[in-house]
């Protein structure tokens, strides 16, 4: 017999280990679960393996799970009937972890790990979630010993033996009469001898793996249901079974928010069962990468999360799709392109999108907590053409007419407050609730009654503008509003406010110069300098020319092309404001006065400063420190 090589874990592994042996062990339980998971994974190959014709090592083994049980010398021995594992997988599986956000999560652990008992006790529950998968079972063991064969003719049989720390041994098993598949032998820790029950091992099956699609018999007796819940008639299956089920694919702890279960018999024949989690676990940003739904053929499992099934902006979605209509040997590569899984696809986003629509039609409140969970994920769908309408009506954002910022309106209510012969919808983005209502673009769009959304994430104006039109009515950003059209709505004015008086025709005359004196001082800063019908309460401020983009998707191309020049804009002057009414008094007595010059560059660099152009605060600063030093001296006391 060949002799036994030791080898090292990799860091990552041995990181995870010590964590895995240092925490509470509220959740312990689920190392069973882990285990049992990647037999199953290991069936569900063989099944696609075989379907396919490959020539295989033991074709006549049942498909199949066992656990035994020896209470007595305190070990669990689990055991399948899958594709196993040769020398070389067996090194690089059980000695790596190839798993992605594999060093975020390690390190997050270490982190809690740090702080009190109670985080510790969280961190249990992330372990759950994240599905750290087989090193578990050292939650549990002090000493472990896989033997696998692989499903592959002449692979030779290997023995991996650990005590998970730091390193494990390996064994070629030459001659041994070992049949197909991977058998776990656990030794349990003293303090983990609980598990070395039958009864024990059963209600833990029930509890974590009763939807494993294969039978596991615990010390002989079946211990699983093995039904395709998916397949049931709807009316035949309890919420709690789905919740069940939902938690055995999602490794989730909470109940699903959704149940969407689909059966559709045309175009493509089908069935679906998706879940709506409650929470995101996108801890990792990985939410998007690891999207899809487990596609089945015939009872088959053909792939896991396969994108083609659903599109990103539903990626919080999870589930499976079953069809009989996809044959059984197509190549994983050529799915890509399947016309039956593009059909699924198309079929299965609309039910999605109306199960969704009448959420939030008759549940609002719950439709809200969907969109404060899901919303940011779901906004992407703008690029979904197919469903647009569908898409616009689940749009909800923050709106002028909502009392506060956690309140929420939809296009279809923005609609139906709209003023008459009103023909666009308007839109405003800024950083939050105050920012915007300081905005001096507002000013008109409030003056005037016209309800404005209020944008406050990167993707919100890419949904609208993407979406350019709701029913009738034109999507558009307040900076880019055509303000002619807003002339048959009236002002509303305020109570006890004083309008500015006219100007003579001569003042007319000095203001029109006073204009061309301040387009002089700022130069090609601006493309032009003009008088505003916009503001009311601000001097001035600074408006796109005609057709470019907003200054908040400016902003965004700049941060991906890393560039940060102001873009030039027109400066527009609020006629009526007392600084400009002082302004045209000064310009009378003299043209060259500096305070005129300071006055138009600091009301420019302000308004670079509201826009998140200004790099540089330094003249600013120093601008604002005189007029305050030469203004404390008209102050009573100084006098
Ligand atoms: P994951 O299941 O997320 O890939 P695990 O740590 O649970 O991560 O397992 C690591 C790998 O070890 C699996 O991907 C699989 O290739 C292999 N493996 C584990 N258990 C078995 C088994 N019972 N039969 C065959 N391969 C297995
Ligand atoms: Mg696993």
């Amino acid at each position: 017999m060949a002799k036994s090589r030791k080898m090292k874990f990799k860091t990552e592994v041995n990181k995870l280990l010590d964590i895995l042996t240092h925490s509470l062990y509220s959740n312990r339980e689920i190392f069973l679960r882990e285990l049992i998971s990647n037999a199953s994974d290991a069936l569900d190959k063989m099944r696609f393996e075989s379907t396919r014709g490959t020539e295989v090592h033991d074709p006549d083994l049942a498909l199949e799970i066992a656990i035994d049980v020896d209470e007595k010398e305190k070990r669990i021995t689990i055991s399948d009937t899958g594709i196993g594992m040769n020398e070389e997988e067996i090194i690089s599986n059980l000695g790596t972890i190839a798993k992605s956000g594999t060093e975020a999560f390690l390190n997050m652990m270490a982190e809690n790990g740090k702080k009190d008992e109670k985080n510790k006790d969280d961190a249990s529950t992330i372990i759950g979630k994240f599905g750290v998968g087989f090193y578990s079972v050292f939650m549990a063991a002090d000493k472990v010993v896989v033997t696998s064969k692989s499903f592959k003719k002449d692979a030779p049989a290997v023995k991996w033996t650990s005590d998970g720390m730091g390193s494990f041994s390996l064994d070629v098993l030459e001659d041994a009469e070992i049949k197909r598949g991977t058998s776990i032998e656990i030794h349990l820790r003293e303090d983990a001898n609980d598990f070395a029950s039958k009864d024990k091992i059963k209600e833990v099956v029930t509890k974590h793996s009763n939807f494993v699609n294969f039978p596991i018999n615990v010390g002989g007796e079946k211990a699983n249901t093995v039904t395709a819940l998916w397949r049931e008639p709807k009316f035949k299956i309890k919420q709690k079974e789905y919740d069940e089920f939902y938690k055995f694919i999602s490794h989730d702890f909470q109940e699903p928010m959704d149940t969407i279960h689909v059966s559709v018999d045309a175009p493509v024949q089908f069935n679906a069962l998706v879940f709506i989690p409650k929470q995101v676990f996108d801890m990792f940003g990985t939410v998007k990468d690891d999207r899809g739904l487990d596609l089945y053929v015939n009872g088959v499992l053909i792939q896991t999360k396969n994108k083609d099934l659903i599109p990103e902006y539903l990626a919080f979605c999870k589930g499976l799709v079953e069809s009989p209509d996809i044959p059984l040997n197509v190549s994983r590569e050529t799915l890509q392109e399947n016309l039956v899984v593009k059909k699924i696809s198309q079929a299965l986003v609309k039910q999605i999108l109306n199960h969704l629509a009448k959420k939030a039609k008759k549940k609002r409140e719950e439709y809200e907590a969907f969109w404060k969970e899901h919303g940011k994920i779901f906004k992407f769908g703008y690029q979904d053409f197919e469903n647009k309408d569908k898409f616009a009506d689940l749009l909800l954002f923050n709106s002028s007419a909502n009392e506060n910022a956690d309140q929420l309106t939809s296009l279809a209510e923005y609609v139906e407050r709209m003023k008459k012969d009103q023909k666009e919808i308007y839109y405003l983005t800024g950083a939050s609730r105050a920012a915007i209502e300081s905005d001096p673009h507002l000013e008109i769009f409030k003056r005037k009654g016209l309800e404005t959304f209020y944008l406050y994430e990167p993707v919100d104006e890419f949904a609208l503008s993407g979406l350019t039109k709701y029913k009738d009515f034109e999507l558009k950003a307040v900076e880019q509003a055509d303000l002619s059209k807003l002339d048959s709505f009236k002002e509303e004015e305020k109570e006890g406010e004083e309008k500015a008086k006219s100007l003579s025709k001569a003042d007319e005359k000095v203001f029109e110069k006073l204009l061309q004196r301040i387009t002089d001082i700022l130069g090609d800063r601006v493309t032009d300098v003009k008088e505003s019908h916009r503001l009311h309460d601000s001097a001035s401020c600074l408006v796109n020319p005609d057709g470019t983009m907003t200054s908040h998707m400016h902003k965004m191309m700049q941060m991906m092309n890393k560039d940060a020049t102001p873009p030039q804009k027109i400066m527009e002057i609020n006629k009526d404001h007392k600084l400009t009414r002082n302004l045209l008094k000064i310009y009378k007595a003299d043209p060259r006065d500096t305070f005129i010059d300071n006055t138009a560059e600091q009301l420019f660099e302000s308004a670079l400063l509201l826009e998140g152009y200004l790099t540089d605060p330094h003249k600013l600063v120093n601008r604002i420190n005189d007029v305050l030093e030469q203004s404390s001296a008209w102050h009573p006391a100084t006098k």
